[in-house]
């Protein structure tokens, strides 16, 4: 192997790629991989809430180091478009609030410890997968100067962006709603451990504002559009929603981000041969909450079992690299479907029966059998026991009420 080749490259060093590294050296230590990044810092810019569930972290063999846990979060209060409200909270800790900045850096060190070769601020603009079971050719910039470089397998996690992946032919997710995130200290925080998420087409059209605690202070506070710039939303929430504005008139504006949440699952194909896409450009984030570090990790560790499994067979077929599609689809294609029908409901549904739908949920306390059976990442289980509880009817008639208000 040349200085110019390597078996495995990665491009893009988010979570998905850095998950994916650092797993392949699990499986043999002699596999070369390599990580591509643009960007000359790791972690930057960040486009993330930083809201993980600490079970998912668990799934993924990963300790967050302290340094990047901001706050734990306990709960969550959910807001109707005309401000109902009823919240879930539990005993045990349920997510941390991180700064993707550090967590990113800390799993890219995991990587290059593991003996992965992380190369930054290469950007990759183009690559030419050969016929079955030859190199794949890498073509990029450094500063302006031209790199080529080639391998045997490639596992795209380039993340939204999607370039690569489309001149390799693949479909990109085909929802990404553009969010506007602020982060805001000195305002007033109703309860430190409980994230506050607001519904309601005039609020975050698409999707929803989020206001999440980063301290007993301060907060990343979201809006979300697929009807019109996502920062007019932002803008109109923050200042005339009646739960938000009296809590923010003395506090200041410390980061502004932007960035696409994919909203519609996974992709139609995530193969071909010598070819993965992990992560975001795989789809792989929940379309409920928009949330993609757990579940693209998870789908990224069977894509490094498949890669290493193809290295030491020397076989980069399609059908080799399908196996990664095979079992990502049967470990985790009913939670995404499950989680994509739910999107498509919510999005559908006119406000005045979400709102009524808030109040049977607070009134029937329905609100236990999220507590008790509640995952952040799979919530397929959560769902299925509200549909085939006592409470369900409670549920439709509340919808069939609000469809008449709605319409008369
Ligand atoms: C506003 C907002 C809030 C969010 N909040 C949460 C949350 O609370 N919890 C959660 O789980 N998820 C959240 N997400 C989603 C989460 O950020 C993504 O799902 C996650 O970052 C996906 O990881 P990834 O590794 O697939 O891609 P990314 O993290 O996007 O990493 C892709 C990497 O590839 C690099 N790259 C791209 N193109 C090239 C190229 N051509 N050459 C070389 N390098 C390249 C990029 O620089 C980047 O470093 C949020 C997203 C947004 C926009």
């Amino acid at each position: 192997m040349n200085k110019n080749s390597c078996d495995i490259i990665i491009i893009g060093a988010g979570p998905s790629g850095c998950i994916a590294a650092r797993e392949i050296k699990k499986y043999n230590k002699k596999i070369s991989v390599l990580i591509l990044e643009e960007h000359s810092n790791i972690g930057e810019p960040m486009q993330c809430a930083g809201l993980i569930s600490i079970d998912g972290f668990k799934k993924l063999g990963i300790n967050p180091p302290k340094e990047c846990i901001l706050n734990i979060i306990y709960g969550a209060r959910f807001y109707s478009p005309s401000n109902k409200s009823f919240s879930i909270k539990v005993d045990k800790p349920m997510a941390y609030v991180i700064d993707r900045r550090i967590f990113d850096k800390y799993l890219a060190e995991q990587a290059i410890k593991s003996g992965v070769k992380l190369k930054l601020g290469h950007k990759v603009s183009k690559i030419i997968v050969p016929h079955e079971n030859e190199y794949v050719k890498i073509h990029g910039t450094k500063n302006n100067e031209k790199f080529e470089i080639s391998s045997k397998i490639v596992l795209d996690a380039e993340g939204i962006k999607g370039n690569i992946l489309r001149q390799c032919g693949f479909q990109p997710p085909s929802k990404i709603i553009p969010a506007i995130q602020i982060e805001m200290e000195n305002i007033k925080i109703n309860d430190k451990e409980i994230v506050e998420l607001y519904f309601g087409r005039n609020i975050s059209p698409g999707f929803f504002a989020y206001l999440i605690p980063t301290s007993k202070n301060s907060a990343r506070i979201e809006a979300a559009s697929n009807n019109g710039n996502p920062y007019n939303y932002l803008v109109k929430f923050l200042k005339t929603h009646r739960g938000i504005n009296e809590r923010i008139k003395n506090a200041n504006i410390v980061e502004v981000i932007g960035g696409g949440i994919i909203t519609s699952g996974p992709v139609k194909k995530t193969h071909s041969n010598n070819m993965m896409l992990i992560g975001d450009s795989a789809g792989h984030v929940k379309a409920t909450t928009g949330g993609g570090v757990i579940m693209g990790g998870l789908c990224s560790k069977i894509a490094a079992k498949i890669a290493a499994q193809s290295i030491l067979q020397d076989n980069f077929s399609s059908k080799m690299m399908h196996q990664y599609e095979k079992l990502w689809r049967k470990k985790y294609g009913n939670e995404f479907f499950t989680m994509n029908m739910v999107r498509t409901l919510i999005d559908s549904i006119p406000d005045p029966i979400i709102d009524e739908l808030f109040d049977t949920i607070d009134k029937y306390k329905i609100t236990k059998i999220i507590e008790s059976y509640g995952d952040m990442d799979f919530q397929s289980e959560v769902i299925k026991r509200v549909i085939f509880s006592k409470k369900m009817p409670l549920l439709l008639v509340s919808l069939i009420f609000g469809l008449f208000k709605h319409i008369f």
